[in-house]
């Protein structure tokens, strides 16, 4: 499907939750946040409904994300469900890695292709400020368990302040390379105030090439990360939310003042 900037969309990020077991200090607060009542929390069968009718529209490209995807209860049978809709030709998950030591083999068993996993700093003490509760050593076994069970190409986001030659930024760039990983660095971004910048080495934020839909943990279609727009699939149906939100995509974002990335995505 094109929008009417003669954009071709094709690409379904899915927030599955706006849980996380973590608390990125550029992310969330350190007392968490006011979490989605669970009737609002769409059910695994509505988010494959929204996959299945989102590929017959022309989607081909699915991304799970959150929150922390994988602390949602039943998410291999989500992916179980999204992998056999025929259609489906690059299918993702966005993780942060402390569980996914324990997941990837169920994973890539249930028909997930590829993981991106976050990874700000190699050293202990930092990661688990940046993150408030982490170990990164778990992140560290989570992706070469995703590498040896086949979930390729891992790829790693890193978030930066300035530049991707700050130290900890230039550490992750050494692993990655070590580790035949492709690395992709996330300018720390301010929804709210309207700051957002182009993801380097990945091709988000990049509003001329946007091919994204999103669909929220409480079953909203957005039709783009920085902006305020978003269409209830319950009160529009499904394909009316989806061809809602195609035909608002605005050209470029400016600023986001309700929601973030824990509820969204990112
Ligand atoms: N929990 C998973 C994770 O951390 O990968 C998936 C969801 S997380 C919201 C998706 C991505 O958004 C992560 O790579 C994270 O680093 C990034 N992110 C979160 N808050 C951000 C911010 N304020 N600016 C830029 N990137 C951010
Ligand atoms: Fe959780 Fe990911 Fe946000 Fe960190 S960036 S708090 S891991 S959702």
């Amino acid at each position: 499907m094109y929008d009417k900037f003669n954009r071709k969309i094709n690409y379904l990020r899915i927030s599955v939750t706006d849980r996380c077991n973590l608390r990125c200090t550029y992310c969330m607060p350190e007392e968490g946040i006011q979490l989605l009542q669970h009737a609002d929390i769409i059910s695994l069968e509505n988010i494959a409904e929204v996959v299945k009718v989102s590929v017959g529209l022309g989607i081909d490209k699915i991304r799970i994300t959150g929150g922390e995807p994988l602390v949602r209860k039943g998410i291999i049978d989500l992916v179980k469900m999204i992998a056999v809709i025929p259609g489906v030709k690059d299918f993702g998950l966005s993780t942060n890695g402390i569980l996914l030591k324990e997941y990837a083999h169920e994973l890539k068993k249930a028909g997930l292709h590829r993981v991106n996993v976050s990874l700000d700093t190699l050293d202990p003490e930092r990661y688990r400020k940046i993150t408030r509760l982490g170990d990164v050593r778990k992140v560290l076994e989570g992706i070469s368990e995703a590498k040896k069970v086949g979930l390729t190409p891992v790829k790693i986001n890193c978030v930066i302040k300035q530049s991707s030659s700050e130290p900890d930024a230039v550490e992750v760039a050494e692993y990655c390379k070590k580790n035949n990983l492709q690395i992709r660095y996330i300018h720390q971004m301010e929804l709210s105030n309207g700051q957002f910048s182009v993801v380097e080495g990945g091709e988000g934020g990049d509003c001329k090439i946007c091919n994204r839909l999103r669909l929220t943990a409480n079953g909203y279609i957005k039709p783009c990360l920085f902006n305020n727009l978003e269409y209830n699939i319950r009160e529009f149906g499904i394909e009316g939310a989806i061809l809602k939100a195609l035909k608002h995509k605005p050209k470029c974002g400016s600023v986001n003042t309700n929601g973030t990335f824990y509820n969204i995505g990112g």
